[in-house]
């Protein structure tokens, strides 16, 4: 009987709920074990005093493939950023869309003196070719830098640090652009087939549905594992475990032994929240500031979208990725002066930051996917994690679908 194997899945992050959900959807019971008091990983929300603070500054792209398969994107209520951004520069707010999008933007773009003619003409060119190209056509491409693939394709120094750069810098969380043109032609593609959202009570409404739709999965909370081999799990606390299959939701260097040389590498990022009494602009934009020696790569005032805050004053978020020797006091004051020379943006109240460290996995040859088969350590034990993919919530969600279907083969395989 499928329920009777022991199935234990490690992390209760994006990717360990979809294991879940595909092993459920076949008849397993798994367990799964989660070092936090809470599901999510990287995708969490708390709420402080009234208002809505999600770990790091992050967006759902709507149009992301395992996204559609396994939201339900009514529940979450999604609202949607306008296809375009607001950039802070020499003194002035001008914004950029795209305007075969939203016609509203049409005429600030063409007026915005961001970017030439020529710029305005390779823009279209990349969004019709990268609407033709599929995902897997994409993966397949050389893979050089970003910085690179931007300008073989022609665009100008000025439009490149004026938007792409600051608004890639937000995305990838590094300044150089240095991450693989693959993953920019992946997520601008994203951009143009669909919209930048975030769910009405906050990014962390994602995994709490994905945990919401499992019914016969248990999860442990506050458990961290120490190791896992075939057959066996080793607690933190001492204790073990005997165990038929299991997924490695996390990054498996730290759980399996001989793996130890294999750590990923991380980009890390702040993001500060501050209230401030009103903003005069009511539209969804990120606001990029695309200063060098800025430490605001970008701001997002969250009240432009329908939230659930309940906080009296509006909120806004402060993303810095530039690395620094600050402290935590000075890097809140250095931000404020820049919210204020460069934004305009007086009288902000700080409320907290989040330090995230290990945001993104640093990688190179990144993949559209991993098949079932890649994702079978040993025997017994199988990984799942963004970190194995592409820096994405639909790299997280394809990777622990991928890991449930190779366990699947093999499990079936042998009891059936
Ligand atoms: C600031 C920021 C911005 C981002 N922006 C975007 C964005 O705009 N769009 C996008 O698509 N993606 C974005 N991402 C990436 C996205 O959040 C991740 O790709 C995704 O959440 C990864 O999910 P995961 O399941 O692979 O890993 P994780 O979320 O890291 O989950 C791993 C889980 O395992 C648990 N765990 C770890 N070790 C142990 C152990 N020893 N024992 C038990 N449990 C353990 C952890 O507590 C965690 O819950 C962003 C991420 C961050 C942090």
């Amino acid at each position: 009987m499928e329920k009777d194997l022991k199935i234990a899945i490690i992390g209760a992050g994006v990717s360990g709920l979809i294991a879940a959900q595909v092993l459920e959807n076949n008849g397993f019971e798994p367990i799964i074990y989660e070092k936090t008091d809470r599901v999510g990983g990287r995708v969490k929300t708390d709420l402080m005093d009234g208002y809505q603070l999600d770990h790091g500054f992050q967006v759902l792209l709507d149009a992301y493939p395992m996204a559609n398969k396994y939201l339900d994107y009514k529940d979450l209520e999604l609202q949607k950023f306008l296809p375009g951004a607001a950039i802070y520069a020499k003194g002035k707010k001008v914004v950029i869309g795209d305007p075969l999008r939203k016609l509203s933007l049409l005429f600030p773009t063409l007026t915005s003196g961001i970017g030439s003619l020529s710029d305005k003409y390779h823009i279209l060119k990349l969004n019709t070719e990268l609407k033709k190209k599929s995902i897997e056509a994409i993966f397949k491409d050389t893979e050089i830098t970003t910085m690179a693939y931007l300008k073989n394709r022609g665009f100008s120094d000025e439009i490149i640090s004026s938007f792409f750069n600051p608004f890639f810098t937000g995305i990838f969380l590094e300044e150089e652009l240095r991450t693989s043109s693959r993953m920019f032609q992946f997520v601008y593609k994203m951009f143009g087939m669909g919209n930048a959202t975030l769910p009405k009570a906050g990014i962390g409404a994602i995994p709490q549905q994905l945990a919401q739709n499992l019914k016969r999965t248990k999860i442990i909370f506050n458990t961290t594992l120490e190791s896992c081999e075939d057959g066996k799990l080793l607690f933190k606390d001492g204790s073990t475990k005997r165990i038929d299959y299991t997924i490695i939701a996390t990054e498996s260097s730290a759980l399996v032994k001989n793996m130890r040389n294999q750590k990923v590498q991380w980009k890390s990022c702040q993001t500060l929240y501050f209230t401030v009494p009103k903003n005069k602009d009511s539209r969804p934009l990120i606001g990029l500031v695309p200063k060098k020696d800025s430490f605001i790569n970008n701001i997002f005032f969250h009240n432009t979208l329908s939230t659930k805050n309940s906080g009296p004053d509006e909120l806004l978020s402060v993303t810095v990725v530039k690395d620094h020797n600050f402290t935590e006091s000075e890097l809140i004051t250095q931000v404020k002066t820049e919210l204020q020379t460069a934004c305009d943006i007086k009288n902000a109240n700080y409320l907290k930051t989040y330090n995230i460290p290990k945001a993104l996995p640093d990688l190179t040859n990144i993949a559209a996917s991993i098949s079932p088969t890649e994702t079978r350590l040993t025997d017994t034990l199988f990984l799942a994690g963004d970190y194995l993919v592409n820096g994405s919530l639909n790299a997280a969600m394809l990777s622990g679908e991928n890991a449930a279907l190779g366990l699947l083969e093999v499990a079936k395989g042998k009891s059936l």
